[in-house]
């Protein structure tokens, strides 16, 4: 069996899913950098950068104790920037219509032309499966869309300071910060792409038929 028709069919540990074997000692610091302190990593490589923040680093094992609640930082960047499903890891684009799949946690306003998330997509074969089995999902009253397009505007971030004896402390967890707000992208350690969605409709909820 290929891996595609492997992870087409089996229960999934969802691709966004973070595992211990995944959680990396973060050296954090803070540098100058064009007159400011900026939190950077002791060793930083060009890689740790986007959008203008420093980025959570993890492993990508897939191995260990599987953490259920949380979400593996560039697992999630990555289905964002390429409109991967969270469930497989593969395109959630509809090959017929080239409209991309998303299940909402609940029902957007009726007038929404846009709107702000960090949960990544899902692919139209794996709807169902995260309707059905995603606990939090099942404790609201998800609603499913088809997106025409979405674009990164923000992340969600944990705000970082220096104390009196110059230790690196979080100031502030979990924010959202838009990608123009640089004084506070200069201080964030990002762990979530927000993306605002456009061209917004409706779909029938497939796990409610029958
Ligand atoms: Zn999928």
């Amino acid at each position: 069996m290929t891996r595609s028709a492997m992870t087409r069919t089996a229960l999934h540990k969802p691709y966004v899913t973070p595992y211990a074997e995944e959680t990396l000692d973060l050296p954090l610091a803070f540098e100058w950098a064009a007159g400011e302190p900026r939190l950077t990593y002791r060793d930083a490589l060009p890689q740790d950068w986007m959008f203008g923040a420093l980025w959570v680093r993890c492993g990508t094992a897939r191995d260990g104790k599987i953490l259920w609640p949380m979400v593996h930082t560039l697992r999630q960047r990555r289905c964002m920037l390429k409109r991967l499903c969270r469930v497989c890891g593969q395109s959630a684009t509809d090959p017929g219509t080239g409209r991309i799949w998303w299940v909402m946690p609940s029902a957007l306003p009726g007038d929404a032309a846009t709107w702000p998330t960090v949960n990544p997509p899902t692919c139209k074969a794996h709807l169902v499966e995260a309707l059905t089995t995603c606990p939090y999902l099942r404790r609201g009253a998800p609603a499913v869309y088809t997106v025409g397009d979405y674009s990164p505007i923000g992340v969600l971030a944990d705000l970082y300071g220096e104390d009196d004896d110059g230790r690196v402390v979080e100031t502030r967890h979990q924010i959202a910060i838009g990608l123009d707000e640089f004084h506070l992208l200069h201080r964030a350690l990002a762990t979530q792409l927000i993306v605002s969605l456009h061209d917004i409709q409706r779909a029938p909820n497939p796990a409610n038929r029958g």
